[in-house]
């Protein structure tokens, strides 16, 4: 056997299982088929917001205090800062999901917050302008986390503990060994190993070549429900009077039920001078994508004159007129949930993956639930919630998800 667990992907899932294998001291070699900071799938980029009063509901709150603990612990093992104590306002009207389910995660699991009305709101943030009649969740303890850096030092702490990561190779091929699993690389070699993680993002719903074993194992029991979806994101200018010094991670829900996410990048990427806020619809400018396809796709005009009436309609600090764009993928559920379980019939195969666009954040937890699947153990989080079982067998994507 040459390695106890092979890990399919170098994303940000892949890299925290790689880490979390690593540190449990199992010999672990994660592939990825393209390179260290690509911009092809889904974890690129400089940073992500990280909040716990979540709309999306109190059932993420173990994986959420999980993560944040593991974040965290990156952070000091790295010893550079990964994460930027930004705060988060989460804006809408009071009965908005943004708002109002927000704060029922927040009172449910203890989370300090606060509700400001719209004056508040810009007195507090002054980049914001919004409607009188609507109201804003803060959430202090809310950050940013730098996205790639973060992903690369879990790939060092990973490497420190004698993981193997390979770039631009890609599995080709999962099959039954007499011992274990033969994994199959593009580049010919095999590599022999107890179990295997898919942790493939946007390529999760491609079958791999499975042998004799059942291809359902391998990813094609997820291709009717997972949508890859690419989604535009875009860069601003900050008022240079305000800078971007303070500015909080933020979530907008207009009355159209569009949500609108943004967070300050902490330097200027963009080859653009001055301060910088990153932008994007979370819930809109959805175009199916299939991930195999590399060429570069430009973002439609007509997307960014909507995105620029958005952002006039929410902020007076900020230039409406974008300077930057770029695509980049969510990997959508039905339910908008993640998957983190065994394969179906062979539970030596764990896939974790399909984040439908909120998934870095939980990236530490996930990793270490996956990590403790592949090594057969009883993760310490429940995750019947991210079970495959949900979604049943009959369904298609395309019934599923109305544009
Ligand atoms: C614009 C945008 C903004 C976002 N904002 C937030 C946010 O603020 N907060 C938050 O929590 N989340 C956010 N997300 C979601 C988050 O970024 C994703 O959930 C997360 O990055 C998914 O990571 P992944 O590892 O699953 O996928 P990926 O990063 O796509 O990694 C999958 C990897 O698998 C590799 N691969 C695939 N097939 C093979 C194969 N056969 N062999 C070898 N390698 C293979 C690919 O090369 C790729 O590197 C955002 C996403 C986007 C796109």
């Amino acid at each position: 056997m040459n390695r106890d667990v092979l890990v399919v992907g170098a994303g940000v899932f892949g890299a925290a299982t790689a880490w979390a294998l690593a540190e449990r001291g199992a010999h672990v070699l994660a592939v990825d088929a393209h390179g260290p900071t690509h911009r092809y799938g889904s974890s690129h980029g400089e940073g992500r917001i990280f909040r716990r009063a979540y709309w999306e509901g109190p059932s993420y709150l173990p994986l959420l205090d999980r993560a944040y603990e593991l974040w965290t612990e990156l952070e000091e093992t790295d010893g550079e800062p990964l994460l930027v104590r930004t705060g988060g306002v989460f804006v809408g009207s009071s009965d908005s999901g943004v708002v109002d389910r927000s704060r029922r995660t927040a009172l449910l699991g203890g989370i300090e917050h606060a509700v400001w009305d719209a004056e508040r709101l810009a007195e507090r943030f002054p980049w914001f302008g919004v409607d009188p009649d609507m109201e804003a969740l803060y959430e202090p303890g809310a950050c940013t986390v730098l996205a790639t850096r973060a992903r690369l030092a879990m790939l060092d702490a990973a490497v420190r503990r004698r993981a193997g990561v390979r770039f631009g190779d890609e599995v080709v091929a999962v099959r039954s060994a007499a011992q274990g699993l033969d994994v199959r690389l593009r580049s010919g070699e095999t590599v022999s190993c107890g179990s295997v993680v898919l942790a493939t993002g946007p390529w999760a719903g491609q079958p791999l070549d499975a042998g004799a074993m059942d291809p359902a194992v391998l990813g094609a029991e997820f291709g009717a429900v997972l949508r890859p979806v690419r989604v535009p994101v875009y860069w601003f200018r900050a008022d240079p009077r305000l800078g971007t010094a303070g500015f909080p991670a933020f979530l907008h829900e207009s009355a159209d039920g569009r949500v609108v996410y943004g967070l300050a990048e902490q330097s200027a990427t963009r080859g653009v001078d001055g301060p910088l806020v990153k932008i994007g619809f979370h819930n809109h400018q959805q175009r199916p994508g299939d991930p195999r396809d590399t060429a570069p796709h430009d973002v439609p005009p007509a997307f960014r004159r909507e995105m620029s009436e958005a952002v006039a309609r929410v902020f007076t600090g900020i230039d409406p007129e974008p300077v930057s764009w770029r695509n980049c993928y969510y990997t959508l559920t039905p339910d908008g949930g993640f998957v983190i379980d065994r394969a179906a019939r062979d539970p030596r195969i764990v896939h974790v993956a399909a984040c439908s666009g909120h998934g870095f954040k939980f990236a530490t937890a996930a990793g270490e639930c996956a990590a403790a699947l592949a090594l057969g153990e009883t993760p310490g989080i429940d995750l019947e919630p991210y079970g495959a079982q949900r979604f049943g067998g009959s369904r298609t994507g395309s019934d599923l998800h109305p544009a």
